[in-house]
């Protein structure tokens, strides 16, 4: 039945205005041939007649064009009938049998119409009239036996059915399969028409992505069948609760997107909180509203950012895109960070991360970690636990993590070659990048300036984003992976992911957040925990990073629980480049046992590196 009723994509009221437009003026011209050809052998009478008619199609026809934003379906079902109804008068005013089988001829344009734009059923009854109503009046001038009549239907169905079967052909190409929606394709057609159509109207537009929650344990617990089946059901449900106007889309996987022409941010947001909140298939989106100029790539990522951060705070929600106003004081940072940004001001400092190993602890850091400084003009030094965030929230991180890459890798390889010969370079990135098109290109142009060797690179990404479960953000690990960039999970046990989640990530490096370093030397439960963690690392191949050790004490129990690197206040501090080169100068040179060198948080203090 939805078959028979389906209305195809391309009948959208303004390409069916322009097109009958188009066919009722050159109607109407051909019309005015025909007359002009009949010159003398007519009565002056009927001739002006219709030449009146085909004057007046050739108005209406321009008229139709040029109103065709304001067309409604139910208009242009009228201007179909009018069409069949003024051929069917031109065959029965035309002056002799040529003239009125060339008016005739005029009901292809019909029939190419119903082909192209209508549902099957209406296209079918469109066509059915006009060339019963066409042939009748051949019929019944005596031009036309029932044979000839025939003949024509014939010609007008060829004509009809093969135009309908290419175009529904053309536009399965953007729909999709499993659920009969629109797919990227179709997506990227419909959002582009709305973007143009909202630039010349001034109306709102919005565009919403969703992903469902939970379908991949859907997918694994009960199989591909049942995914399938919540998908298709998701989609009926969700496409009947849209107004006819939404174009709801399935991107793949489990995302769909809405666009929503003519509707604010707020409509969309109204519409789409009882579908996310539907416990039978919950869901997460982010939702965001087209800017003055911005095309519809543009649109898309912020929508996209929005569901990465309601994926990050808990899911199961709408959010939009930049909606949180910022406060005055928080305005006046993101401009300056902004400027800062453009000036270059940012610096880098790093810090050391030593084998753990006994066997390692010959003073000689393993790694260094990248973490970004700004000493604001006024305020002195902002930490980035402010200023990152706020570089999220307000578009600025690409450039903030392009800026930090750069520099690191360009200040690292201006060390001597014997001191960073062996030395990885970590830097932390937003999952906000990661899911940024082109970013491991941009990642890779860096290290073909510098000469950072690809291997000795990691990518620091909190335990958040793997918990986000952004197949683009994993999508773009993986790929990253397979360039030869290794992977860090940064933060772990912040959040809720469990460990198994890992093994979707192609990490080498897991680090434990501080928070289990701090008690790990007081707490039994604590230390098993990390035992545990460590165990299960190892047979995921992953090497265990334990992060803010501040005394060693906290060190020695770290390494026994199977920590195979540390990083902490008691080893080294953050530090700019002239110190870490001091500090590869007097570990290079040091005994095993030796105290490290430029280490401000030992210094003075009787903890030695022997103690890790
Ligand atoms: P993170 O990546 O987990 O970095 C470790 C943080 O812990 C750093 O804070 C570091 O200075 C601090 N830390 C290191 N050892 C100790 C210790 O022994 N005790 C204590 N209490 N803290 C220690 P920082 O530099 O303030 O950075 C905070 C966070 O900001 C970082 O956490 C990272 O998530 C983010 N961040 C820093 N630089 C960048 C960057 O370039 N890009 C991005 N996207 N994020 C960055
Ligand atoms: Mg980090
Ligand atoms: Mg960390």
């Amino acid at each position: 039945m939805e078959a028979w009723t389906r209305v195809p994509e391309v009948a959208t009221p303004r390409l069916m205005g322009a097109v009958f437009g188009v066919f009722y003026a050159l109607g109407g011209v051909a019309g005015l041939c025909v007359v002009q050809a009949a010159g003398g052998a007519a009565a002056g009478g009927v001739l002006t007649t219709l030449a009146l008619i085909c004057l007046g199609a050739v108005v209406a026809g321009l008229a139709t064009v040029a109103l065709r934003d304001r067309l409604t379906t139910r208009t242009l079902h009228a201007v179909v009938a009018s069409g069949t109804a003024t051929i069917t008068t031109g065959v029965l005013l035309a002056p002799d049998a040529t003239s009125a089988l060339l008016f005739a001829a005029l009901l292809t344009f019909i029939a190419v119409d119903c082909a192209v734009f209508f549902s099957t059923a209406a296209g079918l009854v469109h066509f059915g009239t006009s060339v019963v109503a066409g042939t009748a009046a051949l019929s019944a001038r005596g031009d036309l036996d029932g044979w000839e009549a025939a003949a024509l239907g014939v010609v007008l169905a060829g004509v009809a059915g093969v135009v309908a079967v290419v175009a529904k052909r053309a536009s399965s190409a953007s729909r999709d399969s499993l659920t009969g929606l629109p797919n990227r394709r179709g997506l990227d057609a419909a959002l582009e028409r709305s973007v143009r159509t909202a630039e010349r109207t001034g109306e709102p537009l919005s565009v919403a992505l969703l992903d469902l929650d939970g379908f991949k344990a859907v997918n694994d617990a009960s199989g591909h069948a049942a995914g399938d089946e919540l998908l298709r059901t998701t989609a009926a449900t969700w496409r009947a609760a849209l107004p006819e106007e939404a174009v709801l889309a399935r991107l793949g996987g489990d995302e769909f997107a809405v666009v929503l022409p003519g509707g604010s941010s707020g409509a969309l947001v109204e519409l789409l909180a009882p579908l996310v909140g539907d416990r039978r298939a919950p869901a997460s989106a982010g939702v965001a509203e087209t800017r003055w100029l911005e095309g519809p790539a543009d649109v898309l990522r912020r929508a996209d950012m929005a569901l990465y951060e309601v994926k990050r705070s808990g899911r199961g929600r709408c959010a939009v895109a930049g909606e949180d106003a910022a406060t005055e004081g928080e305005a006046a940072l993101v401009e300056d960070l902004a400027r800062a940004l453009r000036a270059g001001g940012l610096e880098v400092h790093y810090q050391p991360l030593y084998d753990a190993a006994p066997a390692g602890a010959a003073g000689v850091p393993r790694a260094v970690e990248a973490l970004v400084r700004w000493h604001h003009p006024q305020h002195g030094p902002v930490s980035p636990t402010v200023f990152v965030p706020l570089a999220e929230s307000r578009g600025l991180v690409t450039e903030l993590g392009a800026l930090v890459l750069e520099r690191a890798c360009r200040e690292l390889m201006s060390l001597p070659p014997e001191l960073r010969s062996d030395l990885r370079l970590s830097v932390n990135v937003s999952g906000l990048e990661l899911v940024r098109p082109g970013y491991l290109r941009g990642v890779s142009d860096v290290l073909e300036r510098t000469g950072w060797p690809v291997s000795r690179l990691v990518l620091e990404v909190t335990e958040s984003v793997v918990e986000a479960d952004a197949p683009q953000a994993l999508a773009t690990l993986r790929e990253a992976r397979a360039l030869g960039l290794l992977i860090s999970v940064d933060d772990f046990g912040t959040g809720y992911s469990a460990l198994s989640r890992l093994d979707e990530v192609p990490a080498t490096y897991l680090k434990l957040d501080c928070s289990f370093t701090a008690t790990v030397h007081t707490s039994p439960q604590r230390a098993r925990l990390v035992r545990a963690v460590t165990a299960l690392s190892r047979t995921l191949d992953l090497a265990v990073v334990a992060e803010g050790v501040e005394s060693a004490e906290q060190a020695q129990v770290l390494v026994e629980l199977g920590c195979t690197l540390l990083q902490g206040y008691h080893l080294g501090r953050p530090e700019p480049l002239e110190a870490l080169a001091r500090r590869l100068v007097a570990g290079t040179a040091a005994p095993a046992t030796a105290p490290r060198q430029g280490d401000p948080a030992t210094a003075g203090s009787p903890v030695e590196a022997a103690d890790v």
